[in-house]
């Protein structure tokens, strides 16, 4: 990941935050994320499939994708697969939204018959950029510091903030805040 990326991330987490009217350590919900950015998040059914189609997309094949980003006249409109778990429709919403903010450019654009773009296949540095950024929007650095301190439980933070609790956890490690807080124990004896 390039250098000062993991700050910017923190940075973004919390002016995000700020736009919204919210608490530093204020759960973050990432449907108002999008309206405050401008993005469209469209229901599923908005879209108007075809009954088989729609049955493909959320019941047979369901695991098949987790978002769509479309481009329309520069603006952007996201779908969210409905047959998901919330807590992961909000994690995958902040990987979207996240491309969108850090202006990553995919490598395959389609684009409909009536000018619509369909984005897809990002780099794997892109990607990586998209998780690292979802990851820290839904949980801050500094909340996960705040709420280990009052020795708060795997699934006591994933609850308040609306993840799962391998996010959870992923967060906790790649941010080293268990490191930290141990660490800063030690030195009190
Ligand atoms: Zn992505």
């Amino acid at each position: 990941m390039r250098r000062g990326f993991k700050a910017l991330a923190e940075r973004n987490a919390l002016s995000a935050r700020q736009v919204l009217g919210l608490a530093a350590n204020a759960p973050i919900d990432p449907w108002a994320y999008a309206r405050q950015l401008g993005v469209i998040v469209l229901e599923f059914a908005e879209l108007d499939l075809a009954p088989e189609t729609a049955n493909q997309l959320t019941v047979v094949d369901d695991e098949s994708w987790s978002a769509m980003t479309l481009q329309e006249n520069g603006s952007f409109a996201l779908v969210i697969n409905p047959a998901h778990a919330t807590t992961r429709q909000r994690v995958d919403l902040m990987h979207e939204l996240a491309h969108i903010e850090l202006k990553h450019a995919p490598s395959r654009v389609e684009v409909s018959k009536t000018g619509v773009l369909l984005l897809s296949d990002y780099s794997d540095e892109q990607e990586q950029e998209a998780d690292w950024h979802a990851g820290a929007l839904l949980l801050p650095r500094d909340c996960l510091v705040a709420m280990r301190a009052r020795n708060s439980t795997v699934p006591e933070i994933a609850a308040h903030y609306g993840v799962s609790e391998p996010l959870c956890e992923w967060r906790l490690r790649m941010t080293g805040v268990d490191v930290q807080l141990a660490r800063a124990r030690t030195r009190r004896f």
